[in-house]
């Protein structure tokens, strides 16, 4: 039989050969903590995260990404294989960490203290180089072009990407009592003929997301305070539950019937 050719292989993720050109196959690990950099990773470094935080991520990946096809924002998805992998086009990665923010966090509120949880007046878009040698530093517009790591026109359609993106994800999120803080994503060149199209890549989950809870602060607590919103606890899971993407053959095993 055949061995599969590994791509590569990161934190996070598994690349593989996918079964046509141009195509990959990304299997989700389970390591914890994959983010580790300075934009929106709050969630992935949540402790106690082990078993099942790869299939989970496979599946809030494929939500995300197929909701996003299917208002028209070009991702990568094509379909999920299994448990843990899916399907996807190969794209050109573009070697910057796209970060978009709506609420002061983390990174953030450390450089400019900003309290956390401070409404920014408009999302802002920042990008980080792709190097994690280097700390995976914040870089300007002017560095990106510079160096060659993309060109205006591809900046201007990275930021409209990346602010589609952050409207639809935020008003789904708020959708199940969730504040989407900030997040990052990867974007990647792919050609259909002599043109070349950015899309949306890498993956939509909880490693690349600050998430708040939003749910029970509607009454002020024993003392009489009004609660902030606080980071979700297992967002994984809690995430999963409230769209509805929970594996259910994970919980619902059923046993093998005897026939007679
Ligand atoms: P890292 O540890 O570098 O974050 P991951 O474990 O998240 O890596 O693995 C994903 C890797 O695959 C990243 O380097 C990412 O840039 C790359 N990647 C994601 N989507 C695609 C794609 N559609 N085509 C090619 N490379 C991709
Ligand atoms: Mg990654």
């Amino acid at each position: 039989m055949a061995r599969r050719k590994k791509v590569y292989e990161g934190q996070a993720k598994i690349l593989y050969e996918g079964p046509e050109p141009g195509t990959l196959i990304t299997y989700f690990k389970d390591d914890p903590a994959s983010g580790g950099k300075d934009g929106a990773t709050a969630a992935g470094t949540a402790s106690g995260v082990g078993d099942g935080k790869g299939v989970l991520n496979n599946r809030l990946s494929e939500f995300f990404m197929s909701g996003l096809n299917g208002i028209g924002v070009p991702t990568h998805f094509i379909r999920r294989l299994n448990m843990r992998e899916q399907l996807v086009r190969m794209a050109e990665i573009v070697p910057l960490e796209i970060v978009v923010r709506n609420f002061a966090a983390g990174d953030l509120s450390r450089r400019l203290g900003i309290p956390e949880g401070t409404p920014l007046p408009r999302p802002i878009v920042e990008y980080y180089y792709k190097d994690s040698r280097l700390g995976t530093p914040m870089v300007a517009e002017e560095h990106i072009v510079a160096f060659g790591w993309a060109n205006q026109q591809d900046l201007d359609d990275i930021v409209a990407l990346a602010l589609r993106v952050n409207d639809f994800l935020s008003g789904v999120m708020l959708g199940v009592g969730i504040r989407l803080a900030d997040f990052r994503i990867e974007a990647g060149r792919i050609w259909e003929g002599d043109f070349m199209r950015l899309i949306v890549a890498d993956e939509i989950s909880p490693d690349v997301c600050t998430l708040w809870d939003l749910r029970g602060l509607e009454s002020p607590d024993r003392e009489g305070l009004i609660r902030e919103p606080g980071p979700l606890a297992d967002p994984y899971t809690e995430l999963a539950r409230r769209l509805g993407v929970l594996p259910s053959n994970v919980t619902h095993t059923t046993k093998p019937t005897l026939i007679n």
